[in-house]
């Protein structure tokens, strides 16, 4: 079996190791590094990024646990200076670092990388073009293609990007200084995630949002705790806020909202979505479906309307997560080749906003389940009481846990935490296995632990279900 892959990012690499791992001869065309725009452009470097950020939290809770710094005065938090150039670098570094280790990795399984624009010209026919779309370099026969082009920042043709004051989040890393002051358009997990890095390097942060509180899909009660700690570090919110246009000015960029009012920073950062990477492929002409949004449409094992013709990831225009995509891609390659497949979970998707805290969250939330009429049992406990937190001098967060309430069988949860990103994967586990409320409870979890609050949310809710506990 030849397969063609068209697009080197989660989507396309972890297919194409699956593809491999089963015997089939495999093509990666991508016309940038392997690891795509996750990991030179959006993943990977976002978190590095906030990594920096996070070691100014670590700093700022230093004087409450006895570390002092000589020469400042006691419990008074030091300034600190940001090299943003170097920041920058490491950045830049572990992200070409990081998709050099998965060239190697898919090589050593055997699978060819070329560079390049890929397109279909027929079914079982891939072109190869050089990377402005030019000259042909190579005709790919294949027996199935896989599309996973991923998907490109949402652009408005009122607010041009130019890579130094009105930018894109992938254009914030060309950025020389701290803006002094950053309007970040957009109120959802990128802005929010670019929001809390910057505010920690120090600029005075404006977040123009469209609804009436930023990360207006995700959980309520873990978008209230990121807007007060978003409050305490002095970022400003500019509610009920649609931006029409952004000019550039001499003092920097002037964001033009629909109601008239205006916000003004020394830089306007755009993170208003990302659109399906869809078009100029060839797919319309052979009868591929695509989405209002522009998405490949795919069934439950990833197959367009074209039966030898997969898609994963981003291009799709479903969830757009790294993990999505990689296990859309593992999907189409385990049908394509002939192995027992179940269709994408999609009720126990793990997903992180990297602020700080961070909310990790997995399967149905409370808001979903009010909306689709879904009983469940939901029980919050905050991580004020944990003991682990009290040691760290970390007071925001909680753990909440959704269960229904004839069997107790876990169908979601929450967690908003230092670490959450790492502690939803019990509770991921729990969701995807269909476990109860009471099973969780009864796994064992280190003392002291942040983990320990989850167990302990599970116990209390075991409880609630049995009519044992009852506050
Ligand atoms: C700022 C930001 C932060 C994010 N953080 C996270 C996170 O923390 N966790 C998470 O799970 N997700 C995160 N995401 C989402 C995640 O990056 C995407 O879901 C993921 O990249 C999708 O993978 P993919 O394989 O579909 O596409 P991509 O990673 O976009 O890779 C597709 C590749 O195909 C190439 N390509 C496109 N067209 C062609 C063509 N015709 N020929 C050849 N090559 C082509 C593209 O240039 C690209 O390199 C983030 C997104 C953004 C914007």
């Amino acid at each position: 079996m030849r397969v063609v892959i068209i697009g080197g990012g989660p989507g396309g690499y972890e297919a194409a190791l699956v593809a491999a791992e089963l015997g089939a001869e495999v093509t990666i065309v991508s016309d940038e590094g392997l690891g795509g725009a996750c990991v030179l452009w959006d993943c990977v470097p976002s978190k590095t990024l906030l990594t920096s950020a996070q070691a100014f939290s670590t700093l700022e809770t230093a004087p409450d646990l006895g570390v002092h710094f000589q020469g400042v005065p006691w419990h008074q938090v030091p300034t600190y200076e940001v090299d943003l150039p170097t920041i920058m670098r490491r950045v830049r570094e572990l992200a070409d670092s990081q998709s050099e280790d998965i060239g190697k990795r898919v090589e050593a399984d055997g699978v060819r990388f070329v560079v390049g624009k890929g397109s279909v010209a027929d079914p079982h026919t891939v072109e190869v073009h050089d990377r402005d779309g030019g000259r042909l370099i190579e005709r790919l026969s294949c027996d199935a293609i896989l599309i996973a082009t991923g998907s490109d920042p949402r652009t408005m043709a009122t607010a041009p990007t130019d890579g130094e004051v009105i930018l894109c989040s992938q254009e914030v890393y060309r950025l020389k200084e701290v803006p002094e002051r950053l309007v970040v358009v957009g109120a959802g997990a990128t802005g929010a995630e670019y929001a809390t890095a910057f505010l920690r390097f120090g600029s005075q942060v404006t977040f123009v949002v469209s609804r009436d509180r930023v990360l207006p899909g995700e959980d309520e009660d873990a978008a209230m705790v990121i807007e007060e700690v978003f409050e305490r570090r002095g970022l400003e919110t500019v509610k009920n806020a649609r931006a029409a246009s952004v000019e550039r000015t001499s003092a920097g960029g002037v964001v033009h909202l629909e109601d008239g009012r205006t916000v003004e920073g020394t830089h306007v950062l755009l993170t208003i979505g990302q659109v399906p990477q869809s078009g100029g492929l060839g797919l319309e002409r052979l009868g591929v479906g695509f989405n209002q949004s522009g998405g490949v449409v795919i069934d439950g094992v990833s197959r367009t309307s074209v039966p030898n013709i997969y898609a994963a990831g981003d291009v799709t225009g479903k969830l757009m997560l790294a993990s999505v995509a990689a296990m859309q891609g593992r999907i189409a390659m385990w049908h394509l080749l002939g192995q027992a497949v179940s269709p994408l979970r999609w009720d126990a998707v793990a997903a992180t906003i990297f602020t700080d805290p961070q909310i990790a969250t997995v399967g149905l939330s409370e808001q979903r389940a009010a909306k689709k009429d879904i009983d469940v049992v939901v029980h919050k406990l905050p991580l004020a009481g944990n003991s682990r937190a009290k040691m760290s001098s970390l007071h925001d967060g909680f753990v909440k846990l959704l269960a229904r309430p004839g069997s107790g069988t876990i169908v979601g949860g929450a967690v908003i935490a230092g670490y959450a990103s790492d502690l939803i994967a019990s509770i991921s586990a729990a969701c995807f296995n269909r476990l109860t409320a009471a099973q969780l409870s009864q796994a064992f979890q280190i003392y002291p632990s942040f983990a320990g609050s989850i167990q302990e949310c599970a116990r209390r809710l075991a409880g609630r279900i049995q009519g044992t506990y009852r506050y």
